[in-house]
């Protein structure tokens, strides 16, 4: 399993820095976020190094997110959110500021909270011609 000694989650999954954590086991980690946007905003991580989703192994990505859906349940169950934001960044572009594969897992509670994600569509796009371009590279 990979390691990077600078990577905090690294530190975190290895117990070298305390977290809040809430399950773990062989692959994958769920701890509380240190700067919740919502009250019991949660990640889950890979116990192993991989910088993001897009790079991860597929068996292990599916732990993640299997880890991430019984968390969002129990956020609705136990702690009485109305909905839930499962959310990973990939790249810094995107917000990843920390380079470890990691979901957001964040309770919504239909009042303000510090978790704004706005749509806004752009400019006309031909659809067409991009679907057509995109499919090609996913034979
Ligand atoms: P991202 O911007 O998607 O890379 O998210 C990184 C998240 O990691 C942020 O929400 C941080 O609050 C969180 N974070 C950073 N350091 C820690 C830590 N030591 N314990 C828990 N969460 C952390
Ligand atoms: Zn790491």
């Amino acid at each position: 399993m990979k390691f990077d000694q600078n990577c905090i989650f690294c530190k975190i999954a290895n117990k070298i820095i305390p977290s809040t954590i809430l399950y773990e086991d062989d692959d994958v980690v769920a701890f509380l976020d240190v700067n919740p946007v919502s009250y019991g905003h949660t990640l889950v991580v890979t116990k192993g190094h991989y910088e993001n989703f897009l790079s991860c192994p597929k068996d292990i990505m599916h732990k993640v997110y299997d880890l991430a859906q019984r968390i969002g349940q129990v956020q609705i169950k136990q702690l009485g959110a109305k909905g839930v934001n499962i959310l990973s960044n990939c790249y810094e572009a995107a917000g990843q500021t920390v380079m470890h594969f990691h979901v957001h897992v964040i309770p919504r509670y239909n009042a303000p909270d510090g978790l704004c994600l706005e749509f806004n569509k752009i400019d006309d796009v031909n659809l067409p011609a991009l679907a057509e371009e995109l499919k090609e590279n996913l034979k």
